[in-house]
């Protein structure tokens, strides 16, 4: 198992190195300093004192020859002084020998001293014993058997043996001297080897263990942040550093691989639509751009085509998101089939989808445009099933041509837009190219726009009001509230017109505040009548209105009782709760709240079931054309049953003569509306209706 930490492991091979070079040095130092000590050890003492012992030596042989000058003296005088040298040299001798015993110290051979002491001694006495007087003696004492030259012959040999001895003892130290050199060299090259075959042994494992992998993994993280991202972490598996660092890449890589994934997707989410998967608003604008650089480069045009569908909005409501999902997502597979790869198909939203073609010769664009969208429409207009029910629904196309429309992509879209908006208003399920007059069009709408801010701020969009009447009776119950807004320079303009653009505004809820408030104060007089208030679909899906007409009312002191709310079945489709929520609200607060434009919209029994309206009004379309159309009579005939069969009142609007009048009556219609009575006037004109209308029945049955 390798240790855990290379740090360990270089400092402890680094540690064991620096011990071994220690060591090295340490017995170099030691061994040198032996052979260094021995060798002055023999220098200084060993030779000067073996020098010393062949001085002595010498000394004794020249105190014998001295003694010898004695003997054969030839006189006193001369025997006198050979005496002295011979004292002179004996004084030498033994200075001789106890600087010897000096030098030497413990290191001198005791033995053999204390012999040639001894034998020194012993001649000395020899020589103090000689006989002065007797001159055959003199003679005697040089002779080699005399008592004299046996003492002086053993003192020579004792120092003989001395000599000896101190060489061996110098050889002796010479040899140790040696062999701690020796030593010393053997060790300190056995030691630098093993420091040699260490230290290779230590580069090799930092190249093996360390360099190598650093370098391998160094390369690895260069293709990693050159954005590599298939590679191969080297060196994971080990648990050291260098492992720990490749986890680290190896974590990086992941992320790294995995935060691009999520880019890659977010971007392809960020640029198509997450049901169909077709181009977003994005990603259109951005191939716009692109066609309109190559449009530029090339001189090739193209064409940008917005397709709205038609009828979309019921598919949604009626059979639910899902059912409206499908759809959306075959229109979207119906295009691109149609489109092939001549071209991009993107949704830009809702039931909206967008073209680009392009075409090589510009000649044909507009011939290519406009088979591609009578193809469209015709494509679209063919039924589907989405989960087993039929639905059919419509395209309006609008086609825009690059450049003769516009260069950029804002004029581009905008012509096709215009050009769908007339497609819708020639009828829908057709297709449109851009024309001039149409910007005319948007201009004046938006001018429109502007004047209706305007007046509705200004009070300039009033309350008109139109009788209802009790057929039986020929009362007046009550009167439609009717905004009616007098353009200072186009006259009257139509509910039908400016209703839609308060809603697109969202000034609806600021205009029925209005409405109401005027009508509480113009109705203040007319005890007994009541006022029916129009609400828009979305309006009455807020949940907030109840408490609206309400704090109006209150502030107003109009009896809330007096209220009816007319809606049209548009506004219980979409989200059928908040309808049936406010629906109670106000029934709860007193407001009645009566079905508008029965007839025409959805008109599903199911509605009427599910919510309790208090009235029914019949849509003026059937009343209209109950004389020359028996389908319609008969309509209004199943209506009246039905709301009888529910114990509802009816109204029925749009009477404009007698007999029409007749026939309702005849078959139990409730109430009436319509020009026989009144069209929609002012409060004043309002108020002399009521006071007529009071004396009139008054009058029929006076
Ligand atoms: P609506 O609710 O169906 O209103 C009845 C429409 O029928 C009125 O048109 C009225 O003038 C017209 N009318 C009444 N009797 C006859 C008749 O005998 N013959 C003919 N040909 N028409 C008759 P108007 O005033 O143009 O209103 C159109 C629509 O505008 C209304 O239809 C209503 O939906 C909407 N509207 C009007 N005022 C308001 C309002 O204050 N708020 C909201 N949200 N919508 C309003
Ligand atoms: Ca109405
Ligand atoms: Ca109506």
């Amino acid at each position: 198992m390798q240790p855990r930490s290379i740090k360990t492991k270089l400092t402890l091979s680094i540690g064991a190195f620096f011990v071994l070079l220690v060591v090295v040095a340490v017995s170099a130092i030691v061994g040198i300093g032996g052979v260094t000590r021995n060798a002055t050890d023999i220098n200084e003492k060993w030779l000067a004192a073996t020098q010393m012992l062949g001085d002595l030596s010498n000394r004794i042989t020249e105190a014998r020859l001295s003694e010898n000058n004695r003997a054969l003296a030839k006189n006193a005088a001369e025997a006198q002084s050979a005496e002295d040298d011979t004292v002179a040299l004996q004084h030498k001798v033994e200075d001789i020998l106890r600087v010897y015993v000096e030098i030497l110290g413990n290191d001198m051979p005791r033995q053999e001293v204390k012999a040639v002491v001894a034998a020194w001694n012993n001649y000395k006495e020899q020589h103090a014993a000689w006989d002065i007087g007797d001159p055959t003696l003199q003679q005697d004492r040089a002779r080699p058997d005399s008592p004299q030259h046996q003492g002086y012959e053993q003192a020579h040999e004792a120092v003989d043996r001395l000599i000896k001895a101190s060489l061996a003892s110098a050889n002796v130290r010479a040899a140790r001297a040696e062999r701690i050199g020796r030593n010393t060299i053997q060790s300190v090259t056995l030691l630098a080897i093993v420091g040699a075959l260490l230290t290779l042994l230590l580069i090799r494992e930092v190249r093996v263990h360390i360099a190598n992998p650093l370098a391998a993994i160094t390369a690895a993280a260069s293709r990693l942040a050159a954005g590599s991202r298939d590679l191969r972490i080297p060196e994971i598996s080990r648990d050291d550093e260098i492992g720990e660092m490749a986890k680290a890449f190896e974590v990086f890589r992941a992320n790294a691989s995995a935060l691009e994934e999520a880019q890659r997707l977010a971007n392809s989410l960020a640029r198509h639509d997450a049901l169909t998967g077709l181009p977003n608003r994005r990603l259109f604008a951005a191939e716009l751009d692109a066609a309109l650089v190559d449009a530029r480069d090339t001189g090739n045009g193209f064409t940008v085509m917005l397709v709205d569908l038609d009828r979309f909005k019921p598919v949604n409501d009626l059979q639910g998101h899902a059912a409206g999902d499908s759809v959306l997502c075959e229109v979207a597979v119906r295009l691109q089939d149609l489109v092939g790869k001549a071209g991009t198909v993107a949704r830009l939203g809702g039931d909206e989808f967008a073209i680009i073609t392009q075409a090589r010769a510009p000649e044909h664009l507009l011939d290519l445009a406009m088979r591609l969208a009578g193809r469209i429409v015709a494509g679209i207009r063919e039924p589907m099933t989405p989960a087993g029910c039929r639905i059919e629904i419509g395209a309006s196309v609008g086609i825009a041509l690059c450049p003769s429309d516009g260069v950029d992509a804002e004029a581009l879209i905008r012509a096709a837009d215009l050009a769908m908006y007339r497609a819708k208003q020639d009828g829908r399920g057709t297709f449109r190219f851009f024309e001039q007059s149409m910007d005319q069009d948007l201009r004046d709408k938006a001018a429109l726009e502007a004047d209706f801010r305007a007046a509705l701020a200004s009070g300039k969009i009033e309350p008109f009001y139109q009788p209802l009447v009790d057929i039986d009776t020929a009362r007046i119950c009550g009167f439609e509230v009717l905004a009616r807004w007098n353009h200072a320079e186009r006259g009257f303009i139509s509910p039908d017109t400016f209703i839609p653009i308060a809603e697109q505004l969202g000034l609806i809820g600021d205009l029925t505040s209005r409405i109401l408030r005027q009508a509480c104060r113009d109705s203040r007089g007319w005890a007994g009548i009541k006022l029916a208030l129009n609400i828009s679909p979305a309006q009455f899906q807020d949940a907030a209105l109840p408490t609206l007409l309400l704090s109006i009312m209150i502030a107003e002191g109009f009896p809330p009782e007096r209220l009816e709310v007319e809606v049209t079945e548009s506004a219980l489709v979409g989200d059928l709760e908040a309808a049936k929520a406010t629906l109670l609200a106000l029934q709860q607060i007193g407001v009645q709240v009566a079905l508008d434009d029965f007839g025409t919209g959805y008109s599903s029994l199911y509605h009427l079931r599910e919510m309790k309206f208090d009235k029914i009004k019949i849509d003026r379309s059937f009343v209209q054309s109950m004389v020359a159309n028996p389908e319609s009579e008969k309509i209004v005939d199943a209506v009246l049953g039905l709301a009888k069969s529910l114990g509802m009142p009816t109204v029925a609007e749009g009477i404009e003569s007698a007999d029409i009048m007749q026939r309702l009556a005849d078959r139990g219609c409730t109430f009436g509306q319509g020009y026989l009575f009144s069209r929609a006037v002012p409060a004043a004109s309002a108020e002399a209706l009521i006071v007529e209308h009071r004396s009139e029945p008054e009058r029929r049955s006076a």
